[in-house]
C-alpha cells in the first residue's frame, strides 16, 4: 500500500446505525471506505440498556478485527430514528424503538470508549451521506427524502445540515398536502406520509384493484392483501390500474416536492427506497406534478433523482455523523 493511502487510512471512525430490526456497527474512513463491520438484530425486547451493551460489544469486535493494522479511532457516529436531541445525544422514543425514552447514547458511548460521539437522526444523517458520497455530490443545496413505510427528510442548505430550532427541520413527511385527507400516524390529516408512503400506496392499490377486477394486481397478490410491491410488479407489466397507482402517488409527491422547491430552491432532491425501486414509474408523474405546482425558474434548477447509496446508506450516514459533517 502506498504511503498516501496509509496516511489516509490512519484516520478512521466507528459507526453505529440503530434500526428497529437490526443494528450495524462498523469502522470507516473519511473517504467512505468501510474497513470492518458487524450486524446484529436489535434486542428491543430486552430494553435500551441491553441494546447499548450489545452495541458496545460489537464495536469492540470491530476494533479487534482491524487491530494491529491501525491506531485508535478518532470518533463515533450514531444514526438513529428521531425524535432525538442531536446536541445532547439523547434519543426520545422513536416510533421504531418502543421503550426508548430519553436514552443517553452519546454519554454511554463516550464513557465506554473515551471518544467524541455524534448522534443524528437517520434522515438527517442520510442527507449528509447522499450529499457527501451519493446522488448529491458536489451540490450545495439538497433535500433528501426517504420513502419507505414512513417518510423522513433532511435538508442540506449552503453545504450544511439544516436542523432548525428544535431539531425538527426536514420533517417533510408531515407537511399537509391534502386538507382533511387520510389520517396520519402523527395524529394530523392529509400529511405527505399519509398519502405517499408504502402503506398509503398499498391502500391506493387495493382501491384501484377493487375498481378494476381485471387488474393483474389481484393475481399477483394471490388472494392476499394487495401491497405497493404488487402495484410495482403489475405496473412493470403495463397493468393500467397499477400504473394509475403510481400516477396518483406521483401527483401527491409532486405537490410536496413543489412546496420544497418554492421554499428551499434546491439543486437536487434525492428520494430513497421506494423511488429507487419504482424509478420512472413514480418519478415521471412526480416531476409532471411538480412542474404544475412550482415556479419554472426554481424548477429548472432542480434535479429530482433516486438515491444512490442503496444498502450502504446506513453505514455511510453514521460515518457522516462521526465525521461531524453536519456541524
Ligand atoms: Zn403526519
Amino acid at each position: 500500500m502506498r504511503t498516501r493511502e496509509l496516511a489516509n487510512l490512519r484516520a478512521y471512525h466507528l459507526t453505529v446505525d440503530i434500526g428497529g430490526t437490526k443494528t450495524a456497527c462498523a469502522a470507516g474512513t473519511s473517504s467512505g471506505e468501510i474497513l470492518a463491520r458487524r450486524e446484529h438484530p436489535t434486542p428491543l425486547a430486552r430494553g435500551p440498556e441491553a441494546c447499548l451493551e450489545r452495541i458496545a460489544r460489537d464495536l469492540r469486535r470491530v476494533l479487534r478485527q482491524i487491530k494491529g493494522t491501525l491506531p485508535a479511532p478518532v470518533s463515533i457516529g450514531v444514526a438513529c430514528g428521531g425524535p432525538l436531541d442531536s446536541r445532547a445525544g439523547v434519543i426520545y422514543s422513536p416510533p421504531n424503538l418502543p421503550g426508548w425514552d430519553a436514552v443517553p447514547v452519546k454519554a454511554f458511548l463516550e464513557e465506554r470508549f473515551g471518544l467524541p460521539t455524534f448522534v443524528e437522526n437517520d434522515a438527517n444523517a442520510g442527507a449528509l451521506a447522499e450529499h457527501r458520497f451519493g446522488a448529491g455530490r458536489g451540490t450545495r443545496n439538497l433535500v433528501y427524502l426517504t420513502l419507505g413505510t414512513g417518510i423522513g427528510g433532511g435538508i442540506i442548505a449552503e453545504g450544511r445540515l439544516y436542523r432548525g430550532t428544535t431539531d425538527d427541520a426536514g420533517e417533510i413527511g408531515h407537511t399537509t398536502i391534502l386538507p382533511d385527507g387520510p389520517e396520519c400516524l402523527c395524529g394530523k390529516r392529509g400529511c405527505l406520509e399519509a398519502l405517499v408512503a408504502g402503506p398509503a400506496i398499498g391502500k391506493r392499490a387495493q382501491r384501484l384493484a377493487g375498481e378494476n377486477p381485471q387488474s393483474l394486481m389481484h393475481r399477483l397478490a394471490r388472494g392476499g392483501e394487495i401491497t405497493a410491491v404488487h402495484a410495482l410488479q403489475a405496473a412493470r407489466q403495463r397493468d393500467g390500474a397499477a400504473r394509475e397507482v403510481w400516477r396518483e402517488t406521483g401527483y401527491f409527491l409532486g405537490i410536496g416536492i413543489a412546496n420544497l422547491i418554492q421554499v428551499l430552491n434546491p439543486q437536487v432532491i434525492v428520494i430513497g427506497t421506494i423511488a429507487v425501486h419504482a424509478r420512472d414509474l413514480l418519478l415521471r408523474p412526480t416531476r409532471d406534478s411538480a412542474r404544475r405546482h412550482a415556479w419554472p425558474r426554481a424548477l429548472k434548477a432542480v434535479r429530482i433523482v433516486p438515491a444512490k447509496l442503496g444498502e450502504r446508506v446506513g453505514d455511510l450516514a453514521a460515518l457522516c455523523c462521526a465525521l461531524n459533517a453536519g456541524r
